[in-house]
């Protein structure tokens, strides 16, 4: 029976995710899921171990709104050794459902009806919509293929008197780019003596190749005394379906996001906390990490380079960006429907994280953190497709 009234949706042009859709459809077909981004290998059985002894030793129950004091204390560790920031572990860190939850509690404390937010596309698909539940008005600056660099003048035209936030994420999902030193003095030059925030979505930290160093926001005072920045357990330690992540700000805008975190989850799982401090307390969990993956990006790279697919430069993120203009001109969600259904292969359409795609744009994602058997059984189908 439903209820009688019409609901009115908050969000007359957002759909299902494209995440929830294609990796349905992989299910459906039995393909392979490169879609949607998650590792399909194991955490480190030390960290189970962790979690399963906090569960046996009564780590039950409710932690501290903000998280627990112990977990907070080793990131700010981790944050001052990393980005030489020093970061007050009680007032300017808070631990969340995932950097999805820090990244919606961070644009619900600052965005009111009518302003303006800057975002790049393409762009992490849960911005948008948050933006607009607040009244806000995204304000879409498309990347270019096949750096994706931000063109800063074209930022600069953009920013107006309503522009509240600026939105970036480095390294970046989907395109694999990532922002340099100079990228973050063009962003301070913006945003100085205006009263922009900037929500630095930075999940993908430790996921960065070639040599190359992430720069944060922390690591830049005049950008870190106005941003929300957004990190997540799930990329850290390969467990995306923990969804815990964490937020840090200056204590003044972090006591406004904490208003409203109390009220939408409180705290967050209380025995993965105390597994999560421990682990993380030792520094080679995350070192590793751009070994770890640059070894899997190469391996997909020389694995298709057989195929009639061009690959696109990933320099950070699991995912690698694939033109398929050698192979057909239909939209990029019919070929990536298609190949799911007559390949066995489950990719991302690009077009869906951006609101005016290029009509040349040909792009699908690929997820590669994944064992490498499913990385070369996908390669394989992959390079079969001719048109
Ligand atoms: N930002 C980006 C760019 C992402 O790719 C993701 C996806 N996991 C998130 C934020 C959200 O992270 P979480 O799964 O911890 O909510
Ligand atoms: N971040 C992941 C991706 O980009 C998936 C997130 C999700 O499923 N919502 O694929």
């Amino acid at each position: 029976m439903l209820f009688p009234g019409a609901v009115k949706t908050k969000l007359p042009n957002t759909g299902t995710t494209i995440f929830t859709i294609m990796s349905a459809l992989a299910k459906e077909h039995g393909a392979i899921n490169l879609s949607q981004g998650f590792p399909d290998f194991n955490v480190d059985p030390k960290l189970i171990s962790l979690v399963h002894e906090n569960m046996l030793a009564g780590h039950n129950q409710y932690a501290p709104m903000p998280g627990i004091p112990a977990l907070r204390d080793v990131l700010a560790q981790k944050l001052e050794s990393c980005y030489g920031t020093k970061i007050d572990s009680e007032k300017e860190i808070t631990i969340t459902a995932g950097g999805t939850q820090a990244l919606y509690t961070a644009i619900a404390a600052t965005i009111r009806e009518g302003d303006e937010v800057i975002v790049f596309e393409p762009a992490y698909d849960s911005y948008v919509p948050a933006i607009r539940l607040h009244g806000g008005i995204p304000v879409q600056l498309q990347l270019a293929a096949p750096d994706f660099q931000i063109d800063w003048s074209q930022v600069k035209k953009a920013v107006t008197a309503k522009t509240r936030m600026i939105i970036i994420n480095t390294p970046h999902n989907p395109t694999g780019m990532v922002m340099t030193g100079k990228d973050m003095q063009q962003l301070e030059k913006i945003v100085h003596n205006r009263d922009i925030f900037i929500l630095s979505d930075e999940v993908y930290e430790h996921v960065i190749f070639d040599g190359l160093s992430h720069h944060s926001v922390l690591s830049y005072p005049k950008l870190a005394e106005r941003s929300f920045v957004v990190f997540s357990f799930g990329k850290t330690v390969h467990a995306t379906g923990w969804k815990t992540g964490y937020c840090v700000a200056p204590e003044n805008l972090m006591a406004e996001f904490r208003r409203i975190h109390q009220y939408m989850v409180f705290a967050v799982n209380t025995p993965l906390q105390y597994a999560l401090a421990s682990y993380l307390a030792e520094p080679s969990t995350y070192q590793n990490i751009p070994a770890f993956y640059q070894r899997k990006r190469d391996l997909i790279c020389q694995l298709l380079s057989k195929s009639k697919f061009d690959i696109l430069p990933c320099f950070g993120s699991y995912f690698l960006l694939l033109d398929y203009s050698n192979i057909s001109d239909e939209k990029d969600t019919v070929f990536a429907e298609r190949i799911t259904r007559e390949h066995g292969v489950a990719t991302i359409p690009v077009s869906v994280f951006c609101k005016n795609p290029p009509k040349d744009m040909r792009l699908i994602r690929v997820c590669f953190a994944k064992e490498d058997q499913t990385l070369a059984a996908a390669a394989e189908k992959l390079v079969a497709i001719n048109n």
